[in-house]
């Protein structure tokens, strides 16, 4: 699926990564039930009971593009999913990757990393990743003479609402205007002239982001966040990389006993997640009509996906636990769902 097609076609790419046990999960036993026997491939083995309970192992095999195990650096993942697409922004094109999985899974540990002033001592997720890259492609003799410069955007979706991370929180407007382009009214977009700069927005907009929330995981795994790189020549867009670290994908369960706000925010996660989902399907069958308007989500991405030269990745992030199988099943066949063309 990686491989290019004919140049209208819009380029899909998912993979899988599984993170280590944590030591939570150890201390309480859990077990490893995700093995990657090839580096494409993913296999559950789910424990089960038969009627006289007897257990036994019901094993599910799923192929993507690639799959990383617990071994895998961010470094690894990212030459296999962002990196291939970095250098189409150079080339008038779009780029999405997003970041797909329940909470804890491993989502914000691939997309983010962490960053306090100095390139030395972070530890580089795919936003500092692809930042690098671009400075880099900068300074190419064939990009050079564009007289590209370079933007950034941050904004989180929570709610089926629009948030600027990098003004308070402003809340923002997403309106289509004449060009059937849809426009986030009054989003901020800084000009940063090298990575740390780039970097320095993430962390503005992130400690915005948590503050005023009691619990820094519970508000972060119910909103996208989009972390959006763009390049512009003489003022007009040129390419732009969209990186979206989405809201954790688990529901279900715990909607009984939850309460009304937290049922109503995962029935729009769900919505959201849905619509993704159904866009990227459309887009890589070549369909006429995709459906962005069904969420915020695909409305403020719609730009990114139907450019002429666009191209997406997914990176599906799975826990390796035992407590996890449903919710990783659940990430795996989404993801074997936007790969199935
Ligand atoms: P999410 O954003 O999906 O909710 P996080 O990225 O916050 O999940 O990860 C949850 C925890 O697991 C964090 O403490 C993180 O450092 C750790 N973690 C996630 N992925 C990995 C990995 N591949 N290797 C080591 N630790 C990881
Ligand atoms: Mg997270």
């Amino acid at each position: 699926v990686c491989s290019p097609g004919a140049p209208e076609v819009h380029r899909i790419c998912v993979c899988v990564r599984k993170r280590p046990l944590s030591q939570r999960e150890t201390n309480m036993k859990d077990l490893d039930i995700i093995t990657i026997p090839s580096d494409n491939v993913v296999m559950v083995h789910e424990s089960k009971q038969k009627v006289d309970l007897t257990r036994y192992l019901e094993n599910q095999t799923f192929c993507f593009d690639h799959a990383f195990d617990d071994t895998a650096s961010n470094e690894l993942v990212y030459q296999f999913t962002a990196r291939p697409l970095v250098e189409s922004i150079f080339r008038k094109g779009m780029a999405t990757c997003f970041a797909y999985g329940q909470t804890g899974s491993g989502k914000t540990h691939t997309m983010g990393g962490t960053f306090s002033g100095s390139l030395q001592d972070c530890s580089k997720g795919i936003y500092a990743l692809v930042a690098q890259d671009v400075f880099l492609l900068l300074k190419n003799a064939t990009y050079e003479r564009l007289d590209l410069r370079v933007y950034g955007t941050f904004f989180e979706i929570y709610g089926g609402k629009v948030y600027d991370l990098l003004n308070w929180k402003k809340k923002l407007q997403v309106l289509e205007d004449g060009h059937r382009q849809m426009q986030v009214v009054g989003l901020q977009e800084r000009e940063v002239c090298c990575v740390e700069e780039l970097l320095t927005l993430v962390e503005q907009g992130n400690s915005c982001r948590t503050s005023g929330q009691t619990s820094v995981n519970s508000h972060s795994s119910r909103s996208h966040a989009v972390f959006q790189i763009i390049l512009r020549s003489k003022g007009k867009l040129h390419g732009k990389f969209s990186l979206v670290d989405l809201a954790g994908n688990e529901r279900g369960a715990d909607t009984a006993k939850a309460n009304r706000k937290r049922q109503l925010e995962g029935a729009e996660i769900n919505k959201s997640l849905l619509a993704l989902k159904e866009c990227i399907r459309a887009l890589g069958q070549n369909k006429s009509h995709t459906p962005f308007r069904a969420s915020k989500l695909t409305q403020v991405l719609r730009d990114s996906f139907i450019g002429h030269n666009s191209s997406t990745c997914m990176i599906a992030t799975i826990s390796p636990g035992m407590t996890s199988c449903e919710n990783t099943l659940n990430t795996l066949r989404y993801a074997n769902r936007v790969k199935e063309l």
